[in-house]
Formats: C-alpha cells, sequence, structure tokens
C-alpha cells in the first residue's frame, strides 16, 4: 500500500491473538511486556495488518473503556452522528407560545396550535 497512514488512526480492529509460539511484545498502551502465550488481543491500525501490536487484553479493555480503540463501525455510527448534529440547526429549550400559552418543543418553529411563529 502507498498510501500513508495518518498518523492517528481513526479506527482499530481488534481481536483477540492466538498465538502458538513463544514471543515477547510490547504493549503499545501500557509499553510493559507482554507474552504471546498469555491472553491478550491485536489491534491494528485501520486494518493494517503490517502495523497490528500485541496489546494485553486489560489494556484494550481499559482504553475501550476511555474512548479510545474505536472499531470501524463505531467510528462510522459516530461520523453519522456528528454529521446529522453539523446538519441539524442548533436546538435551544423548550418554548412556550405567546399567543396561546401552549407548551412547545425545541425544534418546533411555530406553534402547532395556533400557528404562531416562534420569536427569539
Ligand atoms: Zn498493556
Ligand atoms: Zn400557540
Amino acid at each position: 500500500m502507498e498510501q500513508p497512514s495518518p498518523a492517528e488512526p481513526r479506527w482499530w480492529t481488534v481481536r483477540p491473538a492466538r498465538n502458538l509460539k513463544a514471543a515477547t511484545y510490547r504493549c503499545p498502551l501500557c509499553d510493559r511486556y507482554l507474552s504471546s502465550l498469555s491472553d491478550h488481543m491485536l489491534i491494528a491500525p485501520e486494518g493494517v495488518a503490517a502495523r497490528r501490536r500485541h496489546a494485553h487484553t486489560a489494556c484494550v479493555l481499559a482504553a475501550r473503556r476511555r474512548g479510545a480503540l474505536l472499531t470501524r463501525d463505531e467510528w462510522r455510527a459516530r461520523r453519522v452522528l456528528d454529521d446529522w448534529r453539523a446538519a441539524t440547526p442548533a436546538s435551544g429549550p423548550p418554548w412556550r407560545c405567546p399567543s396561546c400559552g401552549e407548551g412547545l418543543e425545541a425544534q418546533f418553529t411555530s406553534c402547532w396550535r395556533c400557528g404562531s411563529a416562534r420569536r427569539a
């Protein structure tokens, strides 16, 4: 692949590692050693297998609890949500119709009851 990977991966593939041969790796999350024969995970930035790293299961779980190491699906879902938020005009607090006194949710720009426009 010629395409350079961004410095900060947007998503990761995370899967349990099943090593049969003994080796020692350094966990990129805590910088401590881990044995290939112990229970651990493989994490690959944006699915790039050549850049996969071995990490302690506990470190991966802790990172994911912090909101790091998003999977591709999670990253996509977050982007969709961000796009949706960006496309949706800022909504304020609920408001009360000045004409009839009806209580209205923020997304309504006019009163559904009497048709009065919302005032800024
Ligand atoms: Zn670790
Ligand atoms: Zn009204």
